[in-house]
């Protein structure tokens, strides 16, 4: 067993998560640091899968009935045993989605910011009262518990997606039935361990969180069943466009967050050594595998060669290597696909007429994971490769001369995740921020594309899919609103003033 194999068993076992794997078991699980192999999980059939969903459907019909403050106190006990194993459930991320600590860790610190939002409010779930037309009457509405939610999660946020539908769904009176992805399945069973926990001290219904061990077939599983009212799908476009039209067939509801082509217009004004600090990190943390990674810098042509050097003299200071290392910057690519994904894009790109200003080539670390030196290219225009989200830390240069210009570049591809402006002009980031501006459901000033916080709204508009979730109030995507009209009046006044009889 390899040191990284031993380390996962040991931060499972504290986890409460016990030994999950099988030795026959379908799935492999590895860790993307050194390819190394870290057990096996067996998928949960068809036929267990629904059984799960009929549970859950079961304790959601007992959880429906807890007021809502109280519901909110399962997810203190959430928060609180979060918490406690921060550093455990961080380190595991990076074992299992290649992060570094530092960004492990936030993911685990993103999960306690949205348990303490919802907590709060699980007290602030409040509808309208409504002037009415009729008198003696009053008009309001409610918000009411929806059901069983299906959230299907990606690798690259293993933990974080889950608990921003979780922590909501739960105070609003619903039951989770996950579906991590089959790359990082560890993450999963350790959060459902501490789900259950938490569930233990707060004395919630059994089987009110839930996690689906498996693939894509087990993900249609929640996606066909009727007693699933919202599936939460978090993944790539693709996955979107098969997901939504067969939620859609039984009338279900979607909330989707998926793929970005994050871009940054950066204008003759920015402060350049506040833009380079923000494209590094935005371009290259999570070695580019972030939805809101940014792609695309379309730079003003005056001040275009000083940000490309300044770039790539960052860029070329990057540390490259195991994540769990304290100095690292930049960590592995999931596997080999990612990696085979990297390459094609960038001789896509060179072909296209693009000049390689830097990376662009694997990196050596020992073992068999796959790490790459992330790329800056300059474009001499926006081709079809440029429009695709490459997962990789891939950065493409873009020149504009007008800044109608440079939105038109910006809003050209069918993504609409996130964007940022690095300006001074005061005009000019007040019409990126503009109804003729970023077409994206982020669009930030002076900061780059990635690292949003949880108090607002998160998701984007197009191919990304049209969902929110986390802060604002994404929670109402977790209810079903009721409009309530009473008559405390002795007569029978009607809408519009028919007259009937
Ligand atoms: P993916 O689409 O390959 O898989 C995501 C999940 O969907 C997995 O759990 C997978 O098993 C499941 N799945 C795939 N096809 C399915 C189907 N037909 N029915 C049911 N389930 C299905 O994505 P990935 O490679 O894990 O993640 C990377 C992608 O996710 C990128 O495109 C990234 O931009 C996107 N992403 C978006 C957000 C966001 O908030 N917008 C956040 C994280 C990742």
């Amino acid at each position: 067993m390899t040191d990284i194999a031993t380390r996962t068993q040991d931060i499972l076992e504290r986890l409460g998560a016990g030994d999950p794997f099988t030795p026959d078991g379908d799935l492999v699980s590895r860790s993307p640091i050194d390819g190394s192999e870290l057990g096996r999980l067996r998928s949960h059939t068809a036929a267990e899968a629904s059984d799960v969903i009929g549970r859950a459907q079961q304790a959601f019909e007992q959880w429906r009935t807890v007021p809502a403050p109280v519901r909110g106190q399962y997810v203190r006990e959430l928060g609180n045993l979060l918490r406690e194993h921060k550093d455990d459930l961080g380190a595991l991320v990076s074992i299992e989605a290649g992060k570094i600590v530092s960004e492990g860790l936030g993911e685990v610190q993103e999960m306690i910011d949205i348990c303490d939002l919802a907590v709060g409010l699980s007290r602030q779930l409040h509808g309208l009262t409504i002037a009415t037309e009729r008198p003696g009457h009053r008009m309001m509405e409610q918000w009411h518990p929806l059901g069983v939610v299906g959230v299907i999660s990606a690798f690259n946020f293993p933990v974080a997606v889950w608990s921003w539908n979780a922590a909501l769904a739960f105070v609003c009176g619903d039951a989770v039935v996950w579906k991590p992805s089959e790359k990082t399945l560890l993450t999963a069973l350790a959060c459902q361990a501490l789900a259950a926990e938490a569930g233990r001290r707060a004395g919630v219904p059994e089987g009110l969180s839930a996690v689906l061990v498996g693939d894509r077939t087990v993900g249609e599983v929640l996606v066909d069943d009727p007693r699933v009212p919202l599936v939460s799908a978090t993944g790539s476009t693709r996955m979107g466009k098969e997901v939504a039209p067969r939620v859609a067939a039984r009338l279900g509801r979607s909330l989707l967050e998926l793929g970005g082509n994050n871009a940054a217009i950066v204008a003759p004004s920015a402060d350049l050594e506040l833009a380079v600090r923000g494209i590094v990190f935005s371009a290259v943390g999570t070695a580019g595998q972030r939805c809101t990674s940014l792609r695309r810098v379309i730079v003003h042509e005056s001040i275009k060669d000083d940000l490309v050097a300044r770039l790539k003299a960052a860029y070329e200071t990057l540390s490259i290597g195991s994540p769990l290392e304290s100095s690292t910057l930049v960590g592995p690519l999931i596997d080999e696909s990612a990696y085979a994904g990297f390459e094609k894009a960038v001789a896509q790109a060179q072909s296209d007429g693009g000049e390689l200003v830097t990376g662009g080539t694997q990196a050596e670390v020992e073992g068999d994971g796959f790490y790459v030196r992330p790329a800056i290219i300059d474009m001499p225009k926006q081709s079809d490769i440029v429009k695709a989200e490459t997962f990789a830390p891939l950065l493409y240069v873009l020149t504009y001369t007008e800044l109608d210009e440079a939105l038109a570049l910006h809003n050209e591809v069918a993504q609409g995740l996130s964007s940022a402006i690095f300006t001074l002009d005061v005009r000019e980031a007040e019409t990126f921020m503009s109804v003729v501006g970023s077409d994206c459901g982020i669009a930030n000033v002076n900061i780059g594309t990635s690292g949003a916080e949880i108090g607002g709204a998160f998701g984007g508009e197009k191919e990304t899919g049209g969902g929110r979730e986390s802060g604002s109030d994404a929670w109402r995507s977790y209810m079903r609103r009721a409009t309530n009209t009473v008559n405390y009046s002795t007569e029978l006044p009607l809408a519009q003033g028919v007259e009937f009889g």
